[in-house]
């Protein structure tokens, strides 16, 4: 038993030794999972999914089709962060793929990035009833779950899309139009809020607003 320790720290030591070289100097408990003893990985959106499971953490599971988990690239660059599925997304299980999903989409393609290149979620993961707005509790049983995605993927950029995502992500009670268009910091990842799609669907003169915080996206990408 003794021995197997003294082999398993030896292991660690050069593990970390390797780290270092390569100028890690610290690895984010978060990012990892011991299944066993002495067996540590990193975890993996799969991983952040399953335990996820059939959640009925908080009341909204009550009225959904499906669970919006999100999707995309899981080593995205860009990550856009919607409020809560819609009843298409509730259909479909997938992120914005209504309307406003459609428009994201183009919204996207006009800065070249393909949605499979970007990563979309939203603050919850379950239809509210009637499209209302997440409530507190709501959103502390989710968002957990978004903060590991996040960890997983650590985008550089985060875009948060429309008032209830900007003002959760950022703690703040800010109005988006106050927000928008200004980059701030999400434990080193950049956060930037723009208008939500379905409310350039209503107000399509402010699209060009979202334009231009589009590109400070792509020059910021590089
Ligand atoms: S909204 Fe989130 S916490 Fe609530 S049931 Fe759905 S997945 Fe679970």
């Amino acid at each position: 038993m003794d021995e197997n320790i003294n082999e398993l720290i030896s292991d660690l030591k050069s593990y970390l030794e390797y780290l270092k070289g390569m100028g890690i100097v610290s690895i984010p408990a978060s990012e990892m999972k011991a299944d066993e003893p002495g067996q540590s990985t990193m975890i993996t959106l799969e991983d952040v999914r399953k335990e996820l499971g059939d959640c009925k953490r908080c009341k909204l599971h009550r009225g959904r089709k499906t669970i919006v988990f999100g999707e995309g690239n899981e080593k995205a660059t860009l990550m856009l962060i919607g409020e809560g599925p819609g009843y298409d997304e509730d259909v479909q299980g997938r992120p914005f793929v209504g309307r406003a999903g459609q428009l994201l989409t183009k919204i996207l393609q006009s800065i070249n990035l393909p949605r499979e290149e970007v990563y979309i979620a939203n603050i919850i993961k379950c239809r509210p009833p009637q499209n209302r707005n997440p409530e507190p509790d709501e959103i502390q049983s989710c968002t957990p779950f978004l903060m590991k995605q996040i960890q997983v993927i650590q985008p550089k950029i985060i875009c948060a899309l429309g008032a209830f995502s900007a003002q959760t992500l950022l703690k703040t009670d800010v109005k988006i139009t106050a927000l928008r268009g200004k980059f701030y910091d999400l434990e080193g990842i950049k956060v930037i809020p723009t208008y939500h799609p379905a409310f350039l669907l209503r107000n399509p003169e402010r699209k060009r607003e979202v334009w231009e915080d589009m590109k400070k996206i792509v020059e910021l990408l590089g």
